[in-house]
């Protein structure tokens, strides 16, 4: 099973994935994660990619669909994939649907996690990440602290923050989310794929949330 997570930024998808993987032996990709590991290893890519991203836009539909190619068959052990952070378009959705269709694939689900703005604007400025990317863990220092000040419950590395998780550049990428998710939203749902869930702030999302989404949605195809 394939699944593509929809939802703005901030809005749990990390988490799903997480969660994901652990329970459903699925694989991970996630576009936001690969650019950040770009930059870190100051690659042309990475050089190329943080000038948008640092603004809050979208880094071209070109660059991010070539830097996902070859990718996808990387999981052929999996129990799927699921995709975190991309498509963010319907052109990005399209190039999607042919990636998998050439290793006789589909997207099986598109998950939405619906979350107000308000709630989106604070859960990212207190979003902390693990600073392991083997971890990848998410903290948030209102409503999922860690144990330890700074510190990942999981593996013991130091908690970071997203550069590009402060209130100016997160009111931009909540402004080129609504632009493009209303369409990525109708192209998921004419296909009869789309589920949504509402979610708030002070959700904690669970292993048997999950469980529970996935039977559902399931047992209304
Ligand atoms: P969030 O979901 O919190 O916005 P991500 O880690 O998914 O965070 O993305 C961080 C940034 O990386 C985005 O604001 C954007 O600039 C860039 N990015 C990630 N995925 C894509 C994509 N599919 N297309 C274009 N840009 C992307
Ligand atoms: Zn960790």
């Amino acid at each position: 099973m394939n699944i593509v997570l929809l939802g703005g930024p901030g809005s749990g998808k990390g988490t799903v994935s997480n969660l994901l993987e652990e329970t459903q032996n699925m694989g991970h990709i996630a576009t936001g994660d690969m650019f950040r590991e770009e930059i870190k290893n100051e690659t042309d890519l990475g050089k190329k990619a943080q000038e948008y991203i640092n603004k809050g836009n979208l880094v071209p539909d070109d660059i991010t669909i070539n830097m996902l190619k070859g990718k996808i068959n990387q999981f052929k052990d999996f129990h799927g994939v699921v995709f975190d952070g991309f498509p963010r378009n319907v052109e990005q959705a399209k190039a999607l649907e042919d990636m998998l269709e050439e290793q006789g694939q589909k997207v099986d689900l598109a998950l939405f996690l619906d979350i107000p703005d308000e709630d989106i604007i604070y859960r990212t400025v207190k979003r902390r990440i693990c600073s392991n990317k083997e971890c990848g863990a998410i903290y948030n220092l209102e409503y999922k602290k860690p144990k330890v000040d700074g510190i990942c419950d999981i593996c013991g590395s130091k908690l970071i923050q997203r550069k590009d998780d402060n209130e100016e550049t997160i009111t931009e990428r909540l402004k080129v989310y609504h632009e493009q998710s209303k369409e990525l939203i109708e192209f998921y749902e004419e296909q009869n794929l789309l589920y949504r869930v509402k979610l708030h702030a002070s959700v904690n999302i669970t292993k048997e949330m999950i469980k529970e989404w996935l039977e559902n949605y399931n047992k209304n195809r």
